[in-house]
């Protein structure tokens, strides 16, 4: 993986050839420290470290190391998937994944801030209980803030695809083991196992007890109804949805998402390259319809991409105020504790400021607190 973070900004824009120009403002935006809010500790393994953990765990590749991420279709990544969660099964190993992505986020994209989904569902059949697998992950999220400086919260998510009694044991273990770090629930998982309504009871437990909420929803791989934004809003409490472009086929969903100021985490990335061109309209609907968007890059090491590409995809031209709203959207969507947020915000801000001036802007960026990644003037 190249080191992004080395780089400068060599090239004017004025003076540069409109190669060096784009090559310009990659590396501008690989430089913006920046929030992750939907990334996945299974996804995020590299490649060798699955091989590694799965040779432990005695379990079989189903082919080469060097080849594990290049998919044969979506059933062929769902079942990689599989087996990276399976093979998961000591705290260390949660410990160095977390360690490891932060490590590559940071040099790929100059991270700042993550806030991690795990299933713990994921190795219940093994027998490996949740307090094993939140040492670790624990762990990790310390030994990242002390190597990298970067700050990691956790957020345990319920599968879909499990039924209600290990859904119910996820909430269950999750309240009955507080941790700071441990700051939301999440849902995920295939979104047509069922409506949002499945799990009110259960989110409504986890807020009642305190937890943020956000929840998967409206993604592009299946006919699910954009009601199921206001299912998640209304009744599970969610401020934050994972996804989302479904919204699109309904402009009165779109309209409530908008007031309720809800927060996307939008990944410009998908699984297949068939959804890609599809997914970067989606994204720029989005901002253009006024919701506010953060970008992610949900399973980045199966879906060989990073924090920095994922800005390159969704901005591919030069769009300081773009930038700056989706930057400062992460920001604001986070559930850092308010001190760390408004800390981390300013940071951000400098960093935009830095940037405009170095790239010859006349505006500088403004680090007020009124903007929340709205981008009606969005132009894709
Ligand atoms: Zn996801």
């Amino acid at each position: 993986m190249t080191d992004h973070s080395r780089n400068t900004f060599a090239a004017q824009p004025g003076a540069a050839s409109a190669g060096s120009r784009a090559a310009a403002w990659g590396v501008l935006m690989r430089r913006i420290p920046k929030v992750e809010l939907h990334v996945h500790v299974v996804g995020s393994l590299r490649a060798s470290t699955l091989a590694a953990f799965a040779a432990e765990a005695g379990l079989a590749l189903p082919r080469p190391a060097h080849a594990l991420y290049q998919y044969r279709g979506f059933y062929d990544f769902i079942e990689i998937f599989r087996l990276a969660a399976r093979s998961m099964c000591r705290a260390a190993h949660f410990e160095r994944a977390v360690h490891e992505y932060v490590q590559d986020a940071q040099r790929a994209g100059a991270l700042a801030h993550v806030e991690f989904f795990f299933n713990p569902s994921y190795l219940y059949a093994q027998g490996v209980p949740y307090r094993t697998q939140l040492e670790g992950l624990l762990a990790g999220a310390r030994a990242a803030e002390r190597d990298f400086g970067v700050t990691v919260l956790l957020i345990p998510s319920i599968d879909r695809e499990f039924g209600d009694d290990v859904a119910q044991r996820v909430v269950d273990e999750v309240l009955a083991d507080r941790r700071d770090e441990v700051v939301g629930l999440g849902l995920d998982g295939p979104e047509d196992r069922g409506p949002p309504e499945r799990f009110t009871e259960l989110f409504q437990r986890a807020g009642a007890a305190g937890l943020r909420r956000t929840a998967h929803v409206c993604e592009d791989y299946a006919p699910t109804p954009a009601a199921n934004y206001l299912a998640c809003h209304d009744l599970l409490g969610c401020e934050r949805f994972d996804h989302g472009y479904r919204l699109l086929t309904d402009p009165t969903v779109v309209a409530r998402a908008r007031a309720d100021g809800a927060f996307f985490t939008c990944c410009p990335k998908p699984s297949t390259r068939e959804r890609d061109a599809l997914r970067l309209g989606a994204i720029a609907a989005m901002c253009t319809a006024g919701l506010g968007v953060t970008l992610a890059t949900d399973d980045p090491a199966m879906f060989a991409t990073d924090l920095g590409e994922a800005y390159e995809r969704a901005l591919p031209e030069p769009d300081l105020d773009a930038l700056e709203r989706l930057c400062l959207a992460g920001v604001d969507a986070c559930w850092l504790d308010a001190g760390r947020r408004d800390a981390l915000r300013l940071r951000v801000a400098a960093a935009l400021t830095q940037a405009r001036a170095e790239w010859g802007a006349a505006a500088p960026a403004s680090a007020g607190g009124e903007a929340r990644g709205r981008n009606p003037s969005w132009k894709p």
